[in-house]
């Protein structure tokens, strides 16, 4: 492909709920535009769009693609996401770099909970969008009943620019409703508006002139005045009231099909904005003060790295979008994040898993470059002399954790040195090392999300791994005073042992910690033996004597024991003194302690009572509520062993429409029957 102005460039990222249509839809606007000569499918796993096993697999996208072609003058570069919520990363990576969404509706399921989802994605990120209601040719298609649906759930200014020729094994093309030409068969030819239609077309066509003519004053005047509007006025008033958002047009047709595809691709060129028509801005790395970033050719280069990738045989891979200057291959830039230079070296476009080599890549431009070697996903990319800052895409926070182990024991390193790749790819997860358990801890989205993280981990990297619940990490502790005494004796040949310790245990205030003192008078024992003690303390106290936890909020007092002149030794008062602590833990009502997590949790209204009598199966306590808007956001605390399932809990109660974050709060006493099934377990293992 060569070279294309800024505003012959059109950057749609393609959103939906699972299974509408996204990828087959991008694959059949490839095909229409020539960019690919076969058309493949999703049932059979051959689209540009999903080629990684993990996606042909399971017939979902997991990853973001970008899927350029040639339409007319203009470079449409068509970014096609994950319908699953677990992906919601990837979406986000697309969004940041698009000037406008195309929203995919499946002309039997209507409007669904992702459906509403990306919707609110799109308007967050303030993207001019287009519906396009797919899928035209199934059974119980109905354009109407879809088109009802939508306006009701997402808006009235949602308003048709097309209506549909025949539906369901009858679908056979399209009326325009500006030219009020029809087209139909495939490929597409003009045809008769079939005289069941024209009245439709007539009252459909008024609704949507009325609506876009309000962009512009003169033209409201006239048409107010009954003059008529011609064509071209139209056309321009779409594309206005589109970029404005006043209107979201809606088109039809059936990817699968390939049926009414070409129609789409003009929309796109003709009503959805340029690089050129939104206003971007940047902080200037000197001053901090926001600047508009103007796409053009000759300006000081910037670009920001919206997605990475690690492919087996090329390594790195960074997708960039330019939005001011030229990149050329084989130059450097400066990174603003990491204050260092790059190297850029060959960049190309990529379709889906293909890469073509360019020499450049213009303001406006999506590509990508391999092997950079500080950059980062969220990173700028600039020219040192007038260097800029793009605002980082923002995630969100994860919703599941769960410990990673090596299927072989001696994978571990490995392990550890290629999870930080996969969280380099997907800001979504995390990984962390959890001291209290010995675990590593691999969080994310949803149960499917670290999946197929595992499946990266081992397709990508060769390191196969299992996924548990991450072991919780109880605590114990006393609940009254006590004094211990121990003395450790032994005569063994030549020299014996001996070491000989009181302590006294007391409880704490909850959160304290473990501390240990000592009020030994008159040297019953030694000072040089005192910090043999504690060490003695302190390393028993790492396995408490109800279930081998470690003991927290207690402190302990050496205050008397005895020595002897020969026989005593470190080693010697070291046992005596974790001996004497386990028997004061034993004497002193040990209990168990348990992590409690705050939890705040966002659900439509109307769910609340089932979420609030689920927490109450699961210990939870409400603290409070704050309900508005139509959600309900839920304040409350629960035991972490009894949430941490929670992600697949709350999408199935809520059907995915409902979000939550934990994060520690404190550790409480576990209640005794529920302490006495964790400790027979624990001592069971
Ligand atoms: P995505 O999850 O939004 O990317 O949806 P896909 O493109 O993977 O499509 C999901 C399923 O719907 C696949 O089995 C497709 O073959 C099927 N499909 C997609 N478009 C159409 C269509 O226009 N008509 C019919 N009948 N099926 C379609």
């Amino acid at each position: 492909m060569h070279h294309f102005e800024p505003d012959k460039i059109r950057n749609v990222v393609l959103l939906s709920h699972s299974s509408a249509g996204k990828t087959s839809l991008g694959e059949a606007m490839l095909y229409g535009a020539g960019a690919i000569s076969r058309l493949g499918g999703v049932t059979d796993g051959t689209t540009t769009s999903d080629y990684d096993p993990s996606e042909i697999k399971r017939q979902i996208s997991i990853n973001l693609s970008l899927l350029p072609c040639q339409w007319k003058d203009c470079k449409i570069n068509l970014l096609d996401t994950p319908g699953y919520p677990d992906f919601v990363g990837e979406v986000k990576d697309g969004l940041a770099v698009s000037e406008a969404a195309v929203i995919v509706v499946c002309a039997v399921s209507m409007v669904e909970v992702g459906t509403e989802q990306v919707w609110k994605y799109a308007a967050e990120a303030n993207l001019p969008r287009f519906i396009f209601v797919n899928k035209m040719d199934r059974d119980n298609a109905s354009f109407f009943n879809a088109l009802k649906d939508i306006q009701a759930k997402l808006g009235a200014r949602c308003l048709p620019i097309q209506l549909p020729i025949g539906s369901q094994k009858d679908f056979q093309g399209v009326v325009d409703l500006v030219t009020k030409k029809a087209y139909m068969g495939n490929p597409l030819k003009e045809a008769e508006v079939p005289a069941s239609l024209q009245s439709d077309v007539d009252s459909y066509r008024e609704k949507l002139v009325e609506a876009v003519v309000e962009v512009d004053d003169e033209l409201i005047t006239k048409y107010l005045e009954g003059e008529e509007i011609n064509e071209e006025q139209i056309h321009r008033c779409i594309k206005e009231a589109t970029r404005q958002g006043k209107v979201v047009p809606v088109l039809l047709g059936s990817a699968l099909k390939n049926m009414a595809i070409s129609p789409l691709l003009d929309a796109i060129h003709d009503y959805l904005p340029s690089p050129v028509e939104r206003e971007v801005k940047a902080a200037n790395a000197s001053t901090g003060a926001n600047e508009a970033v103007k796409p053009v050719a000759g300006a000081p280069v910037s670009a920001f790295v919206f997605k990475t990738t690690n492919d087996p045989r090329i390594g790195k891979i960074s997708y960039l979008r330019v939005y001011s200057g030229t990149i050329s291959s084989n130059s450097q830039l400066w990174n603003v994040n990491k204050g260092a230079n790059e190297r850029i070296g060959q960049l190309f476009i990529l379709r889906g898993k293909t890469q073509e080599a360019t020499p450049q890549l213009g303001a406006g431009d999506i590509g990508a470059v391999a092997k950079l070697a500080t950059t980062t996903t969220c990173d700028t990319l600039c020219s040192r002399e007038h260097q800029i800052k793009f605002v980082p895409i923002e995630f969100p926070a994860p919703q599941l954790s769960m410990a990673v182990h090596p299927k072989a024991r001696g994978d571990l390193d490995k392990m550890s040195t290629v999870l930080p790749k996969i969280t380099e790819e997907d800001l979504t997860l995390k990984v962390q090392r959890e001291a209290d358990i010995g675990e590593i801890l691999l969080s994310g989205m949803g149960e499917t999300h670290l999946d197929v993280a595992a499946e990266k981990l081992t397709a990508k990297f060769g390191v196969e791994v299992n996924l548990q619940l991450p072991k919780v990490p109880y605590k114990e502790t006393i609940n009254t005073t006590t004094e211990a005494e121990y003395k450790h004796k032994k005569q063994t040949g030549g020299h014996g042992q001996y070491g000989h310790v009181l302590l006294e245990l007391e409880p704490l205030e909850r959160g304290t910690g473990f501390e240990f003192t000592e009020r030994v008078v008159g040297g019953a024992v030694p000072r040089n033996y005192i910090p043999a003690v504690e060490k003695g303390v302190n390393e028993g106290r790492m396995e408490g004597i109800l279930a081998g936890y470690p003991v927290v909020d207690v402190r302990v007092t050496l205050f008397d024991g005895s020595s002897h002149p020969v026989d005593s030794s470190d080693m010697a008062f070291k046992i005596a003194s974790a001996q004497a602590l386990k028997k004061g833990l034993s004497e002193a009502q040990p209990v168990l302690l348990e992590p409690i997590v705050n939890m705040t949790i966002t659900v439509p209204e109307s769910l609340t009572g089932d979420i609030i009598s689920d927490l109450n199966t699961k210990r939870g306590r409400v603290l409070g509520m704050n309900p508005g808007g139509g959600v309900n956001i839920i304040q409350a605390q629960a035991p972490q062993a009894e949430v941490q399932r929670y992600a697949m809990d709350l999408r199935s109660m809520t059907q995915g429409r409902g979000t939550f974050t934990v994060e520690f709060s404190h550790y409480e006493e576990v209640p005794p029957q529920i302490a006495q099934k964790i400790i027979a377990q624990k001592n069971k293992q």
